[in-house]
């Protein structure tokens, strides 16, 4: 009888962080900056759409790659948001939320012992996914720069690839940083993919929150979009991270890759909610411009007020989320900090800590979301000063 049935290569990975953290927040009624989500609905054109999906009957399994009207709409966003073309039909592939999507792109990629480049701390996902694969992954670490945001070292980047490098998998903005990649950085990723005939799985579930400045897909740099799998999702866009639809876009090869993978993981999903994002990614320029300037507010209440509270705030550039430092307030690790902050305030907050692989070069670092509304920002603020008071 083994006493531990899991396989080996799932053995490090425990409850995630943010099952742990939710539970305690629910346990001591705390105000939740851990999680990822939006307390608010979406577009009410396409819950409406969703709704009238169910009673008109698409209820049963949609197409393997996705509902014709969903792949086109993709296919029209990305052309008109990113300049990018993709052939709806044997370019695009809805999946099961961008995490299926990844997941299944590494699936299809990396031979066993193959390697994964990836920036930490990484979305928990990437770890499990490179090691159901049986892959390695190589982690270059994003630290805390002297322009207040995070930067890597293009030596240490350079040093990640080698012979049995597969896959870079890019998530730009970045979370749980709020790191928005650079032009430069971009550029060197790209030459590095090239030089080492690697496959780019990009990770753009926010390509809508960059809050300065525009969003550039890894896909669109020279060289890059017959080696690009470029994934995002509606959860993220337009709030409804329960409905899990994502896609990935890339050349027919890839895409079909993916989807002899993907085929026997979900084979299909949410049949009634793809009609729904079909019209959603159709909303005017404003929904986008309404979103990203909503998020971008809530950001600066955030900050400002973790700053007062004591906290050295890094800098957020994109994404639901920022991150700070909890030395000033006398704290040394992040996930005692952490585990404490529910009973010192009432807030839970999420240690990046657990999204390296260099423990170290995260320990002090702790994450907010301020995808919330504002009532429920200021509420999270007023109990942190506490912290400071004591
Ligand atoms: C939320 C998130 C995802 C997951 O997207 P789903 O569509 O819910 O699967 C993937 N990557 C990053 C960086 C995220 O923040």
């Amino acid at each position: 009888m083994v006493t531990d049935p899991l396989v080996a290569r799932m053995r490090p990975f425990g409850t995630t962080i943010f099952a742990e953290m939710s539970a305690l927040a629910a346990r001591t009624d705390s105000v939740n900056l851990g999680q990822g989500f939006p307390d608010t609905d979406g577009p009410p054109e396409m819950l409406e759409a969703a709704v009238r999906a169910i009673r008109e009957g698409r209820n049963q399994y949609p197409p393997g790659p996705g509902i014709p009207e969903l792949r086109a709409a993709i296919a029209a966003h990305q052309r008109e948001f990113w300049g990018l073309g993709y052939d709806p039909d044997s370019e695009v592939l809805v999946t099961a939320g961008a995490t299926e999507a990844i997941a299944a792109a590494v699936l299809a990629l990396c031979e066993s012992g193959d390697e994964v480049v990836c920036f930490e701390p990484y979305y928990d996902s990437y770890a499990a996914s490179i090691a159901l694969a049986g892959a390695v992954r190589r982690p270059v670490t994003l630290r805390p720069a002297p322009d207040g945001g995070y930067g890597f070292d293009p030596d240490e980047l350079r040093a990640a690839f080698g012979p049995r490098t597969r896959v870079v998998l890019l998530n730009s903005p970045h979370n749980p940083t709020g790191k928005v990649f650079t032009a430069d950085e971009l550029a060197l990723v790209a030459s590095l993919c090239v030089e080492h005939d690697a496959v780019a799985v990009t990770d753009e579930v926010y390509e809508h929150l960059v809050f300065d400045g525009a969003h550039v897909p890894l896909a669109g740099l020279p060289g890059m979009r017959e080696r690009t799998v470029q994934i995002s999702s509606a959860g993220k866009t337009f709030s409804c991270t329960g409905w899990k639809v994502g896609w990935a876009c890339g050349p027919a090869p890839l895409v079909s890759a993916v989807l002899r993978v993907k085929q026997f993981l979900t084979f299909v999903n949410a049949g009634p909610q793809q009609p729904a994002v079909a019209v959603a990614l159709g909303l005017p320029r404003s929904y986008y411009d309404g979103f990203r300037d909503s998020l971008r507010d809530k950001r600066d209440r955030l900050c400002l007020g973790l700053s007062d509270a004591g906290f050295d705030v890094l800098r957020s550039d994109g994404t639901y989320f920022v991150t700070a430092d909890i030395t000033p307030l006398g704290g040394t690790d992040g996930v005692e900090f952490c585990r404490s902050l529910p009973e010192r305030c009432g807030v839970v907050a999420v240690p990046t800590q657990v999204f390296y692989d260099d423990v170290s070069a995260g320990r002090q670092l702790i994450r907010f979301a301020f995808c919330k509304r504002d009532e429920v920002l200021d509420e999270a603020v007023a109990r942190l000063r506490k912290l400071s008071d004591a």
